[in-house]
């Protein structure tokens, strides 16, 4: 995608922090961290949501994940971390090419989130557990 900055870094275009490369993908440090070591796991491919991936690539993604959030949190001594990925600009998507947030958390770092949370009618989660059934493929 000729106008997609992480295509442009996976391109060789620009340039980016690296932690990782491999054939399917890159991560790098996030230019606009919300704490120290935020970093992102992108594919190299251009995807803009989460359903447009094949499952091999984010198989991919989801192999490295854990160990890669293991080495983050170590190398800046956090307690936790969020690991974020949004879905269209409603859900606060900025880069429109599919990529993993992994946020280091520490206690009293102030960064919080909105969750709120309300309790829920069972006959109505029961009718989205239908509908999402229904359209899971195999
Ligand atoms: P999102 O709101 O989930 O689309 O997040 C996009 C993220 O990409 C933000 O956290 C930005 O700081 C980050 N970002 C944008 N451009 C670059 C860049 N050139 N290098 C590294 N991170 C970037
Ligand atoms: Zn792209």
């Amino acid at each position: 995608m000729a106008d997609c900055i992480f295509c442009k870094i996976a391109a060789g275009g620009i340039p980016s922090t690296s932690v990782h490369e491999d054939d399917v993908c890159l991560v790098f440090m996030d230019i606009g961290p919300l704490s120290p070591g935020h970093t992102l796991v992108v594919p190299k491919k251009h995807y803009e949501m989460i359903w447009d991936m094949p499952e091999a690539e984010a198989a991919h993604l989801g192999r490295l994940i854990p160990r890669l959030a293991a080495a983050v949190k170590g190398a800046v001594g956090a307690e936790g971390i969020n690991l974020l990925q949004n879905n269209g600009r409603t859900s606060g998507q900025e880069v429109m090419h599919v990529h993993f947030h992994l946020i280091p958390r520490h206690a009293g770092d102030g960064l919080g989130y909105r969750w709120p949370a309300k309790p829920a009618d069972p006959a109505v989660l029961a009718a989205e557990a239908e509908a999402i059934r229904k359209r899971l493929k195999a």
